[in-house]
């Protein structure tokens, strides 16, 4: 049978989230998605009406399916992490079974296993602010919702995912080089992302065969890319600066994280891959 992926972080049609999806889903993977509950609506009728339908297109003239969206919060790891105003709150109440653990469960119920666990979100409350000008709330609230959601996610799923299975995360190349503007606590976030992603590949081959890795990907216009406000910037600079003068598209991620994922990287984990046109590799702008 085909490999089933689920992937947690899809929204719209504009993320690295999507492209993974249609990477996986033109080499014959089943889709599964997890999306934020406060998202989710507008998301699921979006799909039902085809807006999405465009970008649903696949390399042979299909559309890719997404057999269930599942709503998700990554911050909240079971029913009793969640504070009263977020069970109250208009947003949530309307869905069910959103902590990691339930999502789990609820895949597990309906479709018994998973090969492929994708982590394609991130949040920090303060990303516009400095380092220096963030707060301690804003710092592990942006290391909740962007690190610790991968270790949950992770630990929640691996009972359900198959031995040889993969998994991915995104990162950005903030969290090694001084990125101005990429405030908030992300690029601490992000550090801490790709220091897990050595620790969990050892933990989670050694116990389960499963592979762990990141890809630090370059600037996409996307949704989340957008509110950190600098994204043309730095879409921009990887044009004049990159070895490869070319804008990234989403799909070249979607791309990689397919390879990944595939038995073409049976000896890959515990790395951090960088799919930006090159920019890492350059020590000045020229
Ligand atoms: P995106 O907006 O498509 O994806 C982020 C998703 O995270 C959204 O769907 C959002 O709803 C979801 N999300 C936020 N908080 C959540 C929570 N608590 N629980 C569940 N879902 C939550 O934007 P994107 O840029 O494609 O981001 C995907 C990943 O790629 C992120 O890890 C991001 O840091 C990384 N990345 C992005 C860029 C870029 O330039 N866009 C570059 C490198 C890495």
């Amino acid at each position: 049978r085909g490999k089933r992926a689920f992937i947690a972080g899809v929204a719209d049609d504009h993320g690295y989230g999507w492209a993974i999806a249609k990477s996986l889903a033109a080499a014959g993977a089943e889709i599964l998605v997890g999306t934020w509950v406060p998202a989710l609506n507008i998301f699921e009728s979006s799909l039902r009406r085809g807006k999405f339908d465009e970008s649903r297109v696949l390399p042979d003239g299909s559309l890719m399916e997404i057999t269930k969206v599942y709503p998700l919060d990554a911050v909240f790891d079971n029913p009793e992490d969640v504070p009263e105003d977020i069970k109250t709150n208009k947003r949530y109440a309307g869905s069910s079974n959103w902590t990691v653990q339930e999502a789990a469960e609820s895949v597990k119920k309906d479709f018994g296993s998973i090969d492929i666990l994708v982590h394609s979100l991130a949040n920090g409350p303060e990303v516009t602010k400095p380092l220096l000008e963030t707060s301690r709330k804003g710092y592990l609230a942006a290391l909740s919702a962007s690190s610790y959601s991968y270790v949950s996610l992770l630990k929640h799923f691996i009972p359900i995912m198959n031995p040889g299975g993969s998994s991915i995360s995104l990162t950005y190349i903030a969290s090694e080089r001084i990125i101005p503007g990429y405030g908030g606590g992300m690029s601490s976030a992000k550090a801490a992302l790709e220091s897990d992603t050595r620790v969990l590949a050892f933990e989670a081959g050694r116990k389960h065969k499963i592979r762990v890795n990141s890809i630090s990907a370059g600037p996409l216009r996307s949704r989340a890319a957008k509110a950190i406000g600098f994204i043309d910037m730095m879409i921009d600079y990887s044009l004049v600066n990159a070895p490869l003068q070319k804008e990234l598209s989403a799909e070249e991620v979607g791309n990689t994280a397919a390879f990944l994922a595939s038995p073409l990287a049976s000896a890959i984990t515990g790395a951090v891959i960088y799919v930006d046109n090159g920019l890492n590799a350059m020590g000045v702008g020229v």
